[in-house]
């Protein structure tokens, strides 16, 4: 793992995206912060650390002692976006919320000035590997409209299903955070190559 995340590190990520999923939230199992500290290891980039688990406020502390400097949780997981906004800027990293696709962007509206990013996932949450579903386009572009209508200065994300394909629809759509599994992790060519066909897929 601190190979390929060195790899993607030289091919000029940005910062390494991490899929914490715990079985329940999602049916996947995957990273817990025994990884995240592993990863930390390797690399000097922001670790973003997706929490794909209920109770994510359970878990802030542990998985910001192992490393992450951003984390993000689900609206869908929390009672209040509100605490737990501020229960991640007590752990002192960056504040993110990731929406499911069935998740109505207007959930997100009212707190989107609180914080650092949003997540728009483009597929279900819970594995690797899944098609780009371009039905959650219009949720890209209605929350670019919103951060431009109270100028606000919070990113947006997508997650799930980003390929030479898919990230033109994204960017034109209004992302400006482009999370990447697959696409770049791939058996047939190195990172970096993966990484330079995506940005070159976003310029054109
Ligand atoms: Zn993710």
């Amino acid at each position: 793992m601190g190979e390929q995340i060195a790899e993607a590190e030289a091919a000029g990520a940005d910062w390494i995206h991490v899929d914490a999923m715990d079985g329940n939230f999602v049916p996947n199992i995957s990273f817990g912060q025994d990884m995240v500290a592993a990863a930390r290891r390797s690399t000097r980039l922001p670790l973003d650390v997706h929490l794909m688990i209920v109770e994510p406020l359970k878990h802030l502390e542990s998985f910001a002692r192992a490393g992450a400097t951003r984390i993000s949780l689900h609206v869908e997981a929390v009672d209040s976006l509100q605490t737990a906004m501020q229960a991640v800027r007590k752990t002192g990293c960056a504040c993110g919320v990731a929406i499911n696709p069935e998740t109505p962007v207007e959930a997100l509206f009212k707190d989107l000035d609180d914080l650092d990013y949003v997540l728009v996932m483009t597929v279900n949450p819970g594995f690797g590997g899944q098609e780009f579903m371009p039905e959650t386009l219009p949720k890209v572009r209605a929350l670019r409209r919103r951060i431009a209508e109270c100028s606000s200065h919070v990113s947006l994300g997508v997650d799930g299903g980003i390929n030479v394909d898919t990230v033109p629809l994204v960017v034109a759509a209004g992302a400006d955070l482009i999370v990447a599994g697959s696409s770049v992790y791939r058996d047939d060519q190195p990172v970096a190559a993966g990484l330079e066909q995506l940005r070159r897929a976003i310029i054109q």
